[in-house]
């Protein structure tokens, strides 16, 4: 259930889900994300249709990166900024991704809460900006 979360499976997803761009299987139509070689339901060799993504999704679980034990892609960030919260989110459409959260502080976050996906400056480091998608909570737009 978890295994999006692997660092292996981790790193091979970082173009997927930047790009919010997922994979539906032709023979069953299931979504995948990342795109790997199998289905992760049927198992049958992956042909697929892309597939963009709504960006919608709940909090499945989180936690608040600290100093160690990082992924290492956010090892750099985790440097200049410190500890941050991040979320593995179950989209509308079904996967799950592991994501940073942003526009809101670690104690707001709950499981099942709704977010939506956000394009951000992820850190900068030296002369290197990286991009990439964040997670805020979704706000009603006519909230009081
Ligand atoms: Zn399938």
């Amino acid at each position: 259930m978890m295994a999006y979360v692997s660092v292996p499976n981790y790193a091979r997803s970082i173009p997927q889900r930047y790009a919010l761009i997922a994979a539906k299987c032709r023979a069953c139509g299931a979504v995948n994300i990342p795109r790997g070689v199998n289905c992760r339901r049927c198992g049958k060799t992956l042909e697929y249709e892309p597939l963009k993504l709504s960006g919608k999704g709940k909090i499945y679980s989180f936690t608040v990166i600290s100093r160690g034990g990082s992924p290492p892609e956010f090892s750099t960030q985790q440097n200049l900024v410190g500890a941050y919260p991040v979320a593995v989110v179950e989209l509308n459409e079904g996967p799950r991704i592991v994501a940073q959260m942003t526009d809101c502080k670690a104690d707001e976050l709950r499981i099942g809460l709704d977010v939506e996906s956000t394009f951000r400056r992820i850190y900068e480091d030296d002369s290197m900006i990286r991009y990439g998608i964040k997670f805020r909570p979704a706000r009603p737009p006519s909230s009081t």
